[in-house]
């Protein structure tokens, strides 16, 4: 009751500071994300060791998967800003003669921010960018899976901000429960869609907006034309970063039964030179990184327990420590679309190979699951990836390639359906947080809508017959 009470007092608080936002300068906005930038990279440190404790990610990986986006985001709005911002001047049809019209990008107000652990920093720090950038307050929820940077993250907001502008609050469900409580102007969550669904729901009671970054199972085609090696090379970074933790992963890869055994051995290389350092994977592999908890883990190896037991066999394993929540990299083929691992999520260093007769039978399996976040295509067939494309639907496609259009700043990121609603990064982000206020100007004492008003004589109705034939 008390944390609710201070929730709330917090929001008021947020929301006079939002009032005041609306009427400042765009400038502003600009030089304080731009100091925030200045701000992460003096404490990327900080930020690199509390990630570190919490989820084992290599220092490296952290500056490229954690602060680098956090950082391309910050330079993006900045450079972009004033652009984004500038109201659009809108043409008046001809039946709108005499007015002038306009989108203004109003800021929403008071926004919500639910982070997910896989990118602790990131996923919360991110938004926040676009969020500011379009002129709101904010309170950020980082996820209680990753403790340590959830408290870091407390630290250096309350150290930058002012605390009616962000402010973060810590904790897990009971915390997100109350905060959804709160009449916020847009709420924007990263998880799993179990839970979307509960923050679809509690935003509803308050008709607060949301984008919604959810997971899924990206599936990863490879058809006859694509250069297995290159393929492997790319799969094998894709899928094993975070290991195998990260939204977008490839989840399951479809391959011919004539390329298979190829590919694998190719992968197999490429993920030990890659998170083996060119020796087997093992608990002191340094560039590999950990399961972030025990339940986790034994989600995990219920996963692979299933699949084996309904005839799956294990193409590559290797050891796994519980206490160190290690685990080797596992390759499963000969997996039953009826095991557990080929309905949800994997989320973790696991995966399944899977051999298609025929382009049919891609469009079957993709299409019998819910929308992925992600879909990639390994071909140098135009006419393959085109049908994949037209035959398939995702929040996001790469071709050639994978994980990389996460980071382009260019491109709307976010997924479909069940994968996702709404998008974010860079000008999306913006749009995301943005209210598009469209505002009409009448100009002269005539206008042609006049033309329409009663009585409805018949000069009306005939004027209407024109317009409905010609305008
Ligand atoms: P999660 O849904 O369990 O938790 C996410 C956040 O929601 C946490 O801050 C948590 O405290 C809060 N939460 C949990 N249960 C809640 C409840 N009942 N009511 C209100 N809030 C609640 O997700 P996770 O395990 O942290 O993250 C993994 C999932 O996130 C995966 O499905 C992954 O694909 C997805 N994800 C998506 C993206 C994306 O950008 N689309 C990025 C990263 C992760």
């Amino acid at each position: 009751m008390d944390d609710t009470m201070s929730y709330k007092s917090r929001f008021e608080r947020l929301k006079i500071r939002s009032q005041i936002l609306k009427k400042e300068h765009w400038t502003e906005r600009k030089k304080r994300i731009k100091a925030f930038g200045e701000f992460l990279l003096v404490n990327e440190n900080r930020i690199g060791l509390a990630v570190q404790k919490d989820i084992g990610k290599p220092l490296v990986e952290v500056s490229i998967s954690e602060v680098y986006p956090v950082i391309t985001e910050i330079k993006h709005a900045v450079e972009n800003l004033k652009t984004w911002i500038e109201p659009e001047l809108i043409d008046a049809p001809f039946t709108y003669l005499g007015t002038r019209s306009k989108i203004i990008y109003e800021p929403k107000g008071v926004c919500l921010i639910i982070g997910a652990w896989n990118f602790p920093v990131n996923l919360c720090l991110g938004p926040l960018i676009s969020c500011l950038a379009a002129g709101n307050t904010a309170i950020l929820k980082p996820s209680e899976l990753t403790p340590n940077t959830s408290r870091l993250l407390c630290d250096l907001i309350k150290e930058f901000f002012d605390e009616d502008l962000v402010t973060v609050v810590e904790g897990g469900v009971d915390v997100s429960t109350e905060l959804l409580k709160l009449p916020f102007d847009h709420i924007f969550f990263t998880g799993s869609s179990g839970v979307g669904k509960i923050v679809m729901r509690a935003a509803a009671e308050n008709l607060s907006s949301v984008t919604l970054e959810l997971g899924g199972k990206s599936p990863t085609i490879i058809d006859d034309t694509a250069n297995l090696a290159d393929a492997a090379r790319r799969i094998a970074f894709g899928k094993f970063l975070n290991n195998g933790q990260t939204c977008i992963a490839p989840d399951y890869v479809l391959i011919k039964e004539s390329s298979k055994e190829k590919f694998i051995e190719l992968l197999k290389n490429e993920v030990e030179k890659s998170f083996g350092d060119k020796s087997p994977i093992d608990v002191s592999s340094p560039n590999y990184s950990r399961i972030i908890n025990e339940k986790h883990f034994d989600r995990l190896q219920q996963l692979i327990l299933d699949a084996t037991t309904r005839g799956a066999k294990t193409e590559w394993t290797g050891s796994i420590n519980r206490g160190e929540r290690f685990m080797h990299p596992v390759i499963l083929s000969n997996v039953s679309m009826d095991s557990k691992i080929m309905e949800e999520e994997i989320f973790g260093p696991v995966l399944p190979i899977i051999s298609y007769s025929s382009t049919d039978k891609i469009v079957e399996i993709v299409n019998a699951k819910a929308k992925p976040l992600a879909l990639y295509v390994f071909s140098t067939s135009k006419k393959f990836q085109k049908r994949i494309m037209e035959e398939t639907s995702a929040g996001s496609v790469c071709i050639n390639d994978c994980v990389l259009q996460f980071t382009h700043p260019n491109l709307p990121f976010g997924g479909v359906n069940s994968s996702g609603i709404g998008k974010s990064h860079g000008k999306y982000g913006f749009l995301a947080f943005s209210n598009e206020k469209a505002v009409l100007k009448q100009r002269s004492g005539f206008s042609m809508p006049y033309l329409l008003h009663p009585p409805y004589t018949s000069r009306v109705k005939k004027l209407v017959d024109i317009m409905m034939r010609w305008f």
